[in-house]
């Protein structure tokens, strides 16, 4: 597909926005969640769109929800709450919303490749979990990555989460302290196979590297580099 490096937008019609690349997150002023890499900017205003927020398809289809017509929205429809089933986060801007069955994807969500490669391996884009997610221990709703060796799975909403929690303490300068604490809450790579020392080291590298692209990808553009700050937290 081509990219077009200047467009209109019908959320922010007064500028056109130019594609540029960032690897400072920055927060999408179409689906309000983080974004990094390739983005639409407005020069003149603080405004900024995904990729995906700003191209999107008025009606997509989606390998989850085979029967599901997914229609754009600028705002999500109705009065009620929603939430992304996907990455579990509100609904605050920017949607794809099955009028029949309800669901709903942010635009970036439903842009997430099913699989992901670091160079050597492919972690695969899940439903639902089949074990542990490594960060919150759980098997709660919401979609995962789970490595090709079936051992390593991260829900999206545990890799955001994260994410929020290191940009907040990096925003609000927080103390070398606290930024340890933080450290060591970030999955840690290291210890999920027991017992099978050789295969720990290889297996834990691809893992590092992949969590590189997983976090990419959920940032909007799975090409992007992590910038150094949030680099230094993921290979902890
Ligand atoms: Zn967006
Ligand atoms: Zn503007
Ligand atoms: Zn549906
Ligand atoms: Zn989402
Ligand atoms: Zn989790």
């Amino acid at each position: 597909m081509k990219i077009d490096e200047e467009i209109f937008h019908t959320s922010h019609p007064q500028h056109k926005l130019k594609l540029q690349y960032t690897e400072t997150p920055f927060i999408c002023d179409g689906c309000k969640e983080a974004g990094i890499g390739l983005n639409y900017k407005c020069e003149q205003c603080e405004f900024d769109l995904h990729k995906a927020c700003a191209v999107s398809a008025p009606v997509i289809i989606h390998p989850f929800y085979r029967k599901c017509d997914f229609r754009f929205y600028e705002r999500p429809p109705g009065t009620a709450m929603r939430i992304c089933d996907a990455c579990r986060n509100d609904i605050l801007g920017f949607v794809f919303h099955c009028n029949r069955c309800g669901f709903d994807l942010h635009p970036c969500c439903a842009n997430l490749p099913q699989v992901l490669d670091d160079g050597e391996h492919n972690f695969y884009l899940c439903l639902k979990l089949s074990s542990s997610c490594h960060r919150c221990g759980g098997k709660g709703p919401g979609w995962s990555y789970r490595s090709e060796c079936r051992n390593y799975n991260l829900h999206v909403s545990c890799v955001k989460e994260l994410l929020m929690e290191s940009w907040q303490a990096m925003y609000l300068n927080v103390d070398n302290n606290k930024m340890r604490e933080l450290q060591t809450r970030i999955p840690s790579l290291k210890g999920h196979h027991k017992g099978k020392a050789r295969k720990v080291r290889k297996c834990c590298q691809i893992a590092a590297g992949a969590v590189r692209v997983i976090v990419s990808a959920i940032l909007g553009d799975p090409t992007a580099i992590i910038g150094a700050a949030v680099g230094a937290l993921i290979s902890n």
